[in-house]
């Protein structure tokens, strides 16, 4: 059993608060609400936070420490320290599309080249002052990577389930660090159900994404807040963001809404855009048809760390969608690697497949007029296009291939 301290230390978290009947647990190792079953979130009680505080900290996500469920000591602790990203300012892109002011969020600069480090990072700060041993999850890969790199560095034991259909490159960059890495005959959902059981049984085991899920949401936090602070302390106008459980979305929106509450940045409507592909797209699907259930979906797209076909938090995203005027909308397969080649091909950034379907919904977005060309946009490169080469390969080969003389290039044509 996780031996977890009585009152553990996690900063300025001090509850955990059931988000369907608002019923509150102690901070501990818990997920579910014991009345109704709910997904179980954390609650704070901040301090003073101030712009000079965050601005003094390190370039990492532990600069928001203030604002997260981890211990004050986390700045000291082995960890990837993940974030501080880039903020890149994509006017070909833009122009491209029609758009006015565009900015990409570049996550695939964290250390396992994905967004999925800042969750990782304060779900390992938390399950080890919760008193768990084993860092675990089921992963659509990046996840993987992250969990299996995290451990590593912490000098603890990882154990990661996957579905085996991955691609190759995430189950090398999973294995390179040498924990306990299972491939599954079966989808991400079967996975992650497995994942569930595995948790019942061995409970000093943290499955970030599972049992330790409220600590683990918390860091997608983070995106929003450095967003906001490299613009300069403002929120954008719009975002679009990828969708698979749909926590990365909700917790980017809790982000700007925090910084509000705490007077660190202006409060003006801004509105969130949620990403699928047409192959996973339960909660597009949803949204479109008016519905506040998402019905589960079995998954067929490329674009495989997005492929959830039951999402946690898909009735929150829709809440978000909907509160904010912004929309969730869904891409095919084709026009996800249109997107990943756009995206190089205006900025130099090669995304993920997850990436390829932001950048192709926001296109889509543009077109059917559920985004305001005029109003200044952020969209999140979640991963890094070296993990999902097979996307692109058919279209990614070289202009010629010649002999190694003058005449032979000349030929070409190439000059
Ligand atoms: C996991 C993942 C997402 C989406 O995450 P959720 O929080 O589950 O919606 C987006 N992009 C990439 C590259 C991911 O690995
Ligand atoms: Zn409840």
């Amino acid at each position: 059993m996780a031996q977890t301290p009585a009152t553990p230390a996690l900063g300025p978290a001090k509850a955990l608060v059931c988000r369907e009947c608002g019923a509150s647990a102690a901070l501990g190792p818990h997920y579910a609400c014991e009345e109704c079953f709910g997904p179980l979130e954390i609650s704070y009680d901040f301090g003073d936070v101030t712009r000079a505080g965050i601005e003094a900290g390190p370039a990492n996500i532990w600069r928001y420490r203030g604002l997260l469920p981890v211990p004050p000591n986390v700045i000291d602790t082995p960890n990837t320290e993940p974030g501080w990203t880039r903020l890149v300012r994509a006017d070909h892109l833009a122009e491209s599309l029609g758009i006015r002011t565009l900015w990409v969020k570049d996550d695939s600069g964290n250390p396992t080249h994905s967004f999925k480090d800042r969750v990782v990072g304060v779900a390992l700060a938390a399950a080890r002052e919760l008193g768990f041993k084993v860092l675990a999850c089921p992963s659509t890969g990046n996840l993987a990577n992250a969990v299996a790199a995290a451990a590593a560095r912490a000098g603890i034991r990882s154990a990661v389930f996957v579905p085996s259909n991955l691609e190759e490159q995430k189950i090398i960059t999973t294995a390179v660090y040498g924990g306990t890495f299972v491939t599954v005959d079966g989808n991400y959902d079967d996975v992650n159900r497995l994942a569930s059981e595995i948790a019942g049984e061995q409970d000093d085991w943290a499955f970030v994404n599972v049992n330790v899920r409220p600590y683990y949401a918390e860091g997608s936090k983070t995106l929003g807040y450095e967003i906001a602070e490299q613009l300069g302390w403002r929120l954008p106008d719009q975002i679009v963001i990828p969708v698979a459980s749909g926590s990365q979305l909700t917790k980017i929106d809790k982000a700007f809404q925090e910084f509000i509450k705490l007077g660190l940045v202006e409060d003006k409507p801004y509105r969130v855009f949620g990403a699928q592909a047409l192959g996973c797209s339960p909660i597009a699907a949803a949204f479109k048809a008016g519905h506040d259930v998402v019905r589960p979906v079995k998954p067929d797209t490329i674009a495989k760390s997005l492929a959830i076909g039951n999402p946690a938090d898909g009735p929150y995203v829709l809440d978000v969608a909907r509160r904010t005027g912004g929309a969730v909308e869904d891409v095919t397969d084709a026009e996800v690697v249109e997107g990943i080649q756009l995206l190089a091909r205006t900025e130099g950034i090669f995304g993920e497949t997850a990436g390829g379907v932001t950048v192709a919904t926001l296109r889509k977005l543009v077109q059917t007029g559920l985004l305001d060309p005029d109003a200044e946009t952020v969209i999140i490169n979640s991963g890094d296009g070296l993990k999902t080469l097979n996307a692109v390969a058919p279209v990614a080969r070289p202009s010629a291939d010649i002999a190694p003389t003058l005449e032979a290039f000349r030929a070409s044509g190439l000059a």
